[in-house]
This record gives structure tokens, C-alpha cells and sequence, in this order.
């Protein structure tokens, strides 16, 4: 989701289209090293990671497309539409970004422009700087608090927000992780780290993905059943059980505290304490075609409303140029509202746009589509924010229940959570573990100007860390066994 810096804001006043090639043939016979489960962002960069080490992997996703809660539609609108993640946080350090062939993916830097709307008129430059001074005075108190305690981040708020209290409440807590200000973890917030650069993917975030899970071997429409690690790691999925030495399970904390996938022995307490704690928030796109641009905006322009109450949302406009304008709505608004339908939902963004643009908003409404991420049966939300008292949850996440069974994804990063390039770093990370605590990774033979120069100790420990490598040839995988 995106993030406001004050920097950005002061400088202006599924069946998805984009599918990737799938690598790998069905389940066929020999050892398999990994399974992972899920082939969203964490998924895709362990697959990677395995398959530069050299070892052997699957990918199970149990959607019909890869990316997870990173897809591009092209289907919908004929121009590509990021039902889910759409800015590219911290472009240059970003791993997607890194990694994006430049030949096939345009990626540029967001608009400084941005809005307040107040009525039916643009927040004035002297407005907009109360709302930066209010925004950062609100910050200020949640990191302050944060480090007393971990209390709720709404309790942390000062009381000399005046009426810009509403829209601060909004943006930190809906627009920024899904969840009420109330509902979230003031050291979490404080943790999170500042993303004040972003970027835009012309063919869509979910498309970069795609494209970088080219070659890898992901099953679709194999949803995982049950991981029993007694003994033998066994997976099961409706086409059969699979083994493997380890398991990385990326699905979502509220798919597995959901109880979709059985494991046995049963997980810890522990651990299901903190994918509790660690529940997602509700983050949805409205999505609308607006012909001829009846906003006046920018392309790529983001819109706030000077709001008293939580019935709020945010606009993104003319998406890469294209008559896409995306109404987001989050948090228990936004919550309620996608539990209404879509009709529902595209409903309240005509009236609410009417209310900011006048009624001639609604006749140049074209095609129109609502995501309801909690209804998706794979996903049951947006993104994680940690309950008050529950930031520590993060780092249990990231630890392995046994040898065999690892958990990795968004949540599991404890300053980028919540991001796709926070899932991608987790996802890389357990990777190297698994590798690393099963003994798999191969030590990387020195190069030849390190057997000239460099001494002994160097080239181990370039054996701890051994270099990247794209994900092609990844042999075909595992023991399938009949049920
Ligand atoms: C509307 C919305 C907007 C967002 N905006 C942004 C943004 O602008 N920028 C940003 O960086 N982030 C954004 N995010 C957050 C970002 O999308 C996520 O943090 C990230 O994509 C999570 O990746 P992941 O791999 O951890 O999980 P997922 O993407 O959820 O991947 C997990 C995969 O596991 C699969 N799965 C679940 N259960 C099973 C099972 N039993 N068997 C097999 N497979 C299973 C799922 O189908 C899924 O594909 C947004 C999220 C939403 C919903």
C-alpha cells in the first residue's frame, strides 16, 4: 500500500491477462529438495533462490495465477490494472525493480503531484502544509509512545490535530496498512521504515512479478491440504502427496490461522499466537474507467479528502496514462463496504467522487470492477499490521517450526511488511536458511582472479554467501504418491 512522505506531498502542493510462461512440467518423479507453498512474491523469490543453489523445488499455488496479492489484469480494462500492490516502494533498493528487465518493463518514478480535497475544491498551499505539520506531529507521537510502550497507535496521537484529525487517522492507519489506528501496533508503525520514493510499473507491478518467475516450476491450482512433518515431509494436495527434506509455506497469517492448511504436529502455540497477532488489514481498489478525464487531474495524480468521518477513500487517477482511476477504500469502512459487494462498492465511489467533482463524474463512468480481498478464499485480506503488543509476533514468524517447516511473506519482515519487496526479501531469506541448515548449499568454486589475489579465508566466505544466479534450470521435480 502506499505510503505519504512529506517530501512527495509538499513538492506538488485471475485469470489475469499477464500470465508467465510455467517452466516446469506437472509433478513427475525424483527428490525434491523444497516445496513452497504459494506463488506470490515471498514464494517466487525462495523459488529463485533454490533454483540458484542449484536444488530442487515447487512451486504450489493454489490460485489460478501467479503473483498472489501482486497481479496485473489486463482482461478487465484492456490496459493493465494492479488488483492488488501497485507502487514500488524504495524503487532502488527494491529487488522487483533490481531485478526488472528493463527491455520489457518501464518503470518511472510516481508524480510529485498530489491533492486534498476539501468539498468541492483543491486543499490551498498554506492547507496542505497544516496537514504535513499535523501528519508529522502525529508520527512524532506514535514513535515517541512506542518507545514506552507498545499501545495503540490512536492512543498515541496528540490532541492538536484539529479537524485535519480525521484524514491523519485515515492515512496512517487505512490508506498506509489496512487497519484503524485503534487496531494497530504503535511500534510496529515506528518500525516501519520510510518509504519516500516510489515508482510506477507501466505493464503493472503484478506483471514484474510475473516476468520474474518465468522458468520456475509452479503448479497452479494446487492448493496444499495438509503438511504433515512426522518423519518423512509429506504435503498433501487434491492431485496427491508430495515429499521433500523442507517446506516454505508463504500463504497468508490469515489463510493459516484460518486453518486451511492442516499441519501436524499440530504448530506450536507460539506460533499460532503470532499469526493471530499479526491478522491482516482491509485494503480494497474500486476500480472505474472515466472517460475524457472529468477529474482535471494528472496522470498518476493521488487525492486525499479533508474527511470528518472514516467514510473515506483515496484516488488514484489516469493510472500510466490510461482512463484508469482507482478509488481505494480501507480499514472498517472500507472492511464493511467490500462485505456489501461490489455493487456496493461502486456505488459509494460514484457518490463519494460526486461529492469532491460534482455530479457530471458519474455520467463518464465506464467499465467499472471491485477487488474484495477478504473474500478471497487464498488470501482472507490485504496486508498485515500488527495488533498492539504484537510487533515481536514478526520475528517468531520468521523462525523455523522444526527443521522442515518454514514460514515466510510479508509478514514475516519486520520494517518492509506489508510491501512486495518486504515478501520478496523474506521470501529470499528462508531460502538461504533452508539451504544453509539442510547443508545444501554448494560452496561456490573461487573465481579465477580470487585464486590469484585473494586469500584462502576470503573464498570461504564467499562459500556462505554464494552469488545469485537467474532461475532457469530447475530440474523436474518430485515423488508423487497416489492417495
Ligand atoms: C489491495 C492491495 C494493495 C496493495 N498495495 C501495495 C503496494 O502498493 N505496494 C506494495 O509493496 N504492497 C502492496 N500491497 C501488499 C502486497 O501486495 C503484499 O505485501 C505482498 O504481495 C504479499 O506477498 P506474499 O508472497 O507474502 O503473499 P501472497 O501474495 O498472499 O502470496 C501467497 C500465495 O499463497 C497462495 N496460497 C494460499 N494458501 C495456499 C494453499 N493452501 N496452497 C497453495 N497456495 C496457497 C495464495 O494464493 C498466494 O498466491 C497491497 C496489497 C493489497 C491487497
Amino acid at each position: 500500500m502506499p505510503r505519504l512522505s512529506r517530501r512527495s506531498f509538499l513538492a506538488a502542493s485471475a485469470a489475469f491477462a499477464v500470465r508467465p510462461a510455467i517452466g516446469a512440467p506437472a509433478p513427475s518423479s525424483g527428490q525434491i529438495d523444497v516445496i513452497i507453498v504459494g506463488a506470490g512474491a515471498a514464494g517466487i523469490a525462495a523459488a529463485r533462490r533454490i533454483a540458484a543453489a542449484g536444488r530442487r523445488c515447487v512451486v504450489l499455488e493454489a490460485s489460478d495465477h501467479i503473483g498472489g496479492r501482486c497481479v496485473t489484469d489486463t482482461r478487465t480494462f484492456g490496459v493493465p490494472y494492479d488488483r492488488g500492490a501497485h507502487w514500488i516502494h524504495l524503487p532502488d533498493l527494491n529487488p522487483l525493480s533490481r531485478l526488472a528487465p528493463r527491455r520489457q518493463i518501464d518503470i518511472y518514478p510516481t508524480p510529485a503531484s498530489q491533492k486534498v480535497r476539501i468539498g468541492l475544491r483543491n486543499a490551498r498551499e498554506g492547507e496542505l502544509e497544516d496537514f504535513l505539520a499535523a501528519q508529522v506531529r502525529a508520527t512524532r507521537a506514535i514513535a515517541d509512545a512506542a518507545r514506552k510502550a507498545d499501545v495503540p497507535c490512536a492512543q498515541a496521537l496528540p490532541n492538536d490535530l484539529g479537524d485535519w484529525r480525521p484524514l491523519v487517522e485515515f492515512v496512517l492507519g487505512p490508506y498506509n496498512c489496512g487497519k484503524d489506528l485503534a487496531q494497530v501496533s504503535a511500534v510496529d508503525l515506528a518500525r516501519e521504515a520510510e518509504r519516500n520514493a516510489d515508482a510506477f510499473c507501466k505493464q503493472g507491478f503484478g506483471a514484474l512479478l510475473a516476468l520474474l518467475a518465468e522458468g520456475l516450476p509452479v503448479q497452479l491450482s494446487m492448493p496444499v491440504k495438509s503438511i504433515d512433518s512426522r518423519g518423512t515431509l509429506r504435503v498433501e494436495t487434491p492431485k496427491g502427496t508430495l515429499t521433500a527434506r523442507a517446506v516454505i509455506v508463504t500463504a497468508s497469517t490469515n489463510v493459516i490461522a484460518s486453518g486451511r492448511i492442516q499441519f501436524t504436529p499440530d504448530l506450536p502455540h507460539r506460533q499460532i499466537d503470532a499469526f493471530g497477532r499479526l491478522s491482516l488489514g482491509s485494503y480494497d481498489h474500486i476500480a472505474l474507467e472515466l472517460k475524457g478525464n472529468p477529474l482535471g487531474l494528472e496522470n498518476d495524480e493521488l487525492v486525499f479528502e479533508k474527511s470528518t468521518d472514516t467514510h473515506t477513500a483515496a484516488i488514484l487517477a489516469n493510472v500510466s496514462g490510461t482512463p484508469l482511476c482507482l478509488v481505494d477504500v480501507a480499514g472498517s469502512f472500507g472492511r464493511d463496504l467490500s462485505a456489501k459487494g461490489e455493487a456496493a462498492m461502486v456505488d459509494f465511489a460514484g457518490e463519494w467522487l460526486t461529492r469532491l467533482y460534482g455530479a457530471d463524474v458519474k455520467k463518464a463512468i465506464g467499465r467499472t470492477q471491485a477487488t474484495r480481498w477478504n473474500a478471497d478464499p487464498w488470501t482472507l485480506g490485504a496486508a498485515s499490521a500488527a495488533v498492539p503488543g504484537g510487533q515481536a509476533a514478526r520475528r517468531i514468524l520468521a523462525e523455523p517450526v522444526s527443521d522442515v517447516v518454514w514460514f515466510a511473506g510479508e509478514a514475516a519482515h519486520e520494517t518492509l511488511w506489508g510491501t512486495v519487496g518486504g515478501a520478496w526479501e523474506s521470501g529470499e531469506r528462508t531460502a538461504e536458511a533452508v539451504l544453509r541448515r539442510m547443508g545444501l548449499l554448494r560452496p561456490l568454486p573461487p573465481s579465477p582472479s580470487e585464486t590469484e589475489t585473494t586469500p584462502k579465508r576470503r573464498s570461504k566466505r564467499s562459500r556462505g554467501a554464494p552469488r545469485a544466479q537467474g532461475p532457469g534450470g530447475t530440474p523436474s521435480i518430485m515423488r508423487e504418491e497416489s492417495r
